[in-house]
């Protein structure tokens, strides 16, 4: 992080250099929108499919079909969810927080795509509604559903915890609960296991040094997070072992809470809409080698 104290004077012109004015990395307006009203329109009458429980500090598996919904729901108590989300025929594409927050911005919320790792690079979901878009930004720039943590995960915790073994941490439920589905080894589903869409979780980054910080989660019994399939998804959501985040992750000490996922079958595909194909770069990479 950022020295308090840096050991380098500013240069004469340092004020200038800081005012130039930002520029958004990656200006959305020629970026492909989703029609979230045509996608709510087919809402009326569905069917929900399956719900599935997902059990405090524990992972679930679950699927949802190209044109389908699934809502992610709090049931109990407040609780942050972790979301990892492939292709349902091919594990190696994958959810891409990275892309997806350097495209929508830090936290997401209705209308906002997940995309997918490259070289797919196109929606895997979208989200139709969020219960806690009122939240916003709060006063010390937190707000809820972020794509900037990663996910609580044993080896950071053996480090900062002075080499305690923890089981319970999102990584490990959501490698877990992957091995359960697929009957793959666990060491390999670890390597699927990605970074994750915090569902309910309130983050942020501090101003004075720019560390990643959680607060209490404004989820409460009865709000959910929907996304519309785009495409034949497998997914998987940990309960966070830190409950609402409010204190600490990676231990058994917070108030836990299950979530539940609910899916749902619509009678018709929104109007217009199709499953999108992977991304159209050619792959060459500028070279004519193989
Ligand atoms: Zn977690």
């Amino acid at each position: 992080m950022k020295l308090s104290r840096p050991e380098h004077a500013a240069p004469a012109d340092a004020a200038a250099r800081r005012a130039i004015p930002p520029v958004i990395c990656y200006p959305v307006e020629t970026l492909p929108r989703p029609d979230v009203a045509g996608y709510r329109a087919v809402r009326p009458g569905w069917d929900l499919l399956e719900e599935v429980i997902v059990p405090p500090r524990e992972a679930r598996f679950f699927e949802v079909q190209a044109g389908h919904f699934f809502r992610i729901v709090s049931i109990e108590g407040p609780q942050v969810g972790d979301l990892n989300l492939w292709n349902l025929e091919d594990l190696t594409e994958r959810f891409y927080s990275g892309k997806t927050r350097a495209l929508h911005g830090t936290h997401l919320s209705t209308g906002d795509q997940l995309w997918s790792s490259l070289p797919y690079l196109r929606p895997m979901a979208t989200i139709t509604e969020d219960t806690l878009d009122w939240y916003g930004f709060d006063e010390h720039g937190g707000s809820v559903h972020d794509v900037i943590g990663t996910r609580c995960d044993p080896y950071t915790h053996y480090l900062l915890s002075g080499g305690e073994n923890y089981h319970h941490c999102c990584h490990s439920n959501l490698t877990r609960a992957l091995a359960e589905e697929t009957r793959l080894m666990k060491h390999a589903c670890e390597f699927h296991v990605h970074d994750v869409l915090n569902v309910f979780m309130c983050t942020g980054f501090t101003r004075d040094t720019g560390q990643y910080f959680m607060k209490a989660s404004p989820v409460r019994p009865g709000d959910f997070l929907e996304f519309f399939a785009e495409i034949d998804l497998g997914g998987a959501l940990s309960a966070c072992p830190g409950g609402d985040c409010s204190s600490e992750h990676s231990s058994d000490t917070a108030a836990c809470h299950p979530l539940k996922i609910e899916i749902y079958r619509p009678q018709q595909a929104p109007a217009g809409w199709e499953p999108p194909a992977p991304n159209g770069y050619d792959r060459s990479h500028g070279t004519a080698l193989d």
